[in-house]
């Protein structure tokens, strides 16, 4: 008779990118989330056919990408005179009246990036949908996740909606065919990235680390790679890349808190002249005074605007200061070694990262109030420089909580005997 050989079941691990904790993955149903059981975060989305169904998500998001960007996307009618314009034109305006730093920063993140990312998706999914890998597939996914942030059309689609109720007394606006697929990439890039399971697409260049890397007694420390999530045994002293994605292995964020602090205190500075110097003029029948962030919303609501008021106020208000005042606490409570509540500064930490982007409304909002209000001694909308320092603080305040480690709270915690005993990376 023969024996039956029992054969260990080695189980993929992956480590939480927030806390460090490290869980082996188990199968889900479709759709389901797996959460850090030490912190909450999301460690993954289970998701069926997902190369295909993001594939043709992203295709068709390319398609209206295109319409999008070359129809108008509104139409401005006043004293007898039309003026279309497209998401182009209000990079050009940005561009003519002087402000060339805005006009980079919406054509990146309302046609650059966004397009980059189809391009780059489509690229790297096309060929494993036939079972192929594409040359340089590792370098351009990883890719695909850094600039992720950076895409911010639905930031810009509210920008849109902003400017359109702000000039609803002063104009007509016929809304234009660009206008509804650009709403349509918008929900698309949403389902893709649902859909999207990104453990697929790096098994499909390595497959991902089993638990014989916790048996294991080697020397070292087990380490998570910060792109790919690639778990590795490292030494403090070695300088290795990631044999996956080619991504630099680190323990934590390389000086994570002095370069967060530097970026935050850069950004404090900054907050003064983007509140007090002007945003923008409007200029109707040759008259018109500039009006600072505030101004504009104090102008919203003598006009009866209140829900866009409070919109644009905590957008452009109370978000910045709210992240700045957080990230604060964050580093300070980092370099007191506090163990108070790490997962609920964890929390924070989450919510500081996903809100940070929606600052930009105002900065979008201007830019498409500058294309459509250019009708010379008519009506015009100029930017003003209070502009420029209030989009650096934005993306200054990005670039901060995205240098912060969040696993340093727990690092902390652990040190001081005061987490559960869990394995962590
Ligand atoms: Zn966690
Ligand atoms: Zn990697």
């Amino acid at each position: 008779m023969d024996e039956q050989v029992a054969i260990p079941t080695r189980k993929q691990i992956i480590a939480c990118r927030e806390c460090g904790t490290v869980h082996q993955m188990l199968p889900l149903p479709s759709g389901r989330t797996a959460s850090c059981t030490n912190c909450s975060a999301t460690l993954y989305r289970e998701q069926r056919d997902s190369i295909e169904r993001t594939l043709g998500l992203t295709l068709a998001a390319l398609c209206l990408f295109t319409v999008a960007n070359l129809l108008p996307f509104m139409t401005l009618k006043l004293e007898g005179r039309e003026q279309p314009s497209t998401i182009m034109t209000g990079v050009l305006g940005l561009y003519d009246a002087g402000m060339w730093p805005l006009a980079v920063l919406v054509f990146a993140a309302a046609i650059l990036m966004p397009l980059l990312k189809l391009i780059a998706l489509i690229y790297v999914l096309l060929p494993l949908q036939i079972g192929q890998r594409a040359p340089g597939m590792s370098m351009l996914f990883r890719w695909v996740e850094t600039i992720h942030p950076w895409a911010m059309m639905e930031v810009f689609l509210l920008g849109v909606i902003v400017a359109y109720v702000k000039l609803a007394d002063l104009a007509t606006i016929e809304l234009g065919v660009a206008l509804f697929a650009f709403i349509g990439v918008i929900i698309l890039m949403i389902a893709a990235d649902r859909t999207l399971d990104a453990r697929e697409v790096w098994n499909w260049v390595l497959p991902q680390a089993t638990d014989d890397l916790i048996a294991e007694m080697g020397p070292g420390r087990l380490t998570s790679c910060h792109s790919c999530n690639q778990l590795f045994r490292i030494n403090d002293a070695d300088h290795p890349k990631c044999t996956r994605c080619g991504t630099d292995l680190h323990k934590r964020k390389p000086n994570s808190v002095a370069m967060a602090w530097a970026l935050t205190v850069a950004a404090c500075i900054l907050y003064l002249p983007a509140n007090t110097l002007p945003i923008m003029t409007v200029v109707h029948f040759g008259q018109g005074a500039p009006s600072t962030i505030l101004g504009g919303v104090q102008l919203l609501i003598h006009a009866g605007m209140w829900p866009i008021a409070a919109l644009v106020f905590f957008a452009s208000v109370a978000v910045p200061v709210m992240k700045l005042v957080c990230l604060a606490y964050l580093l300070l409570s980092v370099q007191q070694r506090s163990i108070w509540r790490p997962r609920d500064r964890t929390l924070l930490y989450r919510i500081v990262e996903a809100v940070g982007r929606w600052s930009m409304v105002d900065i979008f909002m201007i830019s498409i109030l500058v294309a459509l209000v250019s009708l010379g001694s008519i009506a015009r909308i100029e930017p003003g420089v209070g502009a420029i320092a209030f989009a650096a603080v934005v993306i200054l305040t990005m670039i901060a909580a995205s240098a912060f480690d969040p696993r340093l709270i727990w690092d902390i915690a652990e040190e001081r005997g005061d987490a559960r005993q869990l394995v962590r990376a």
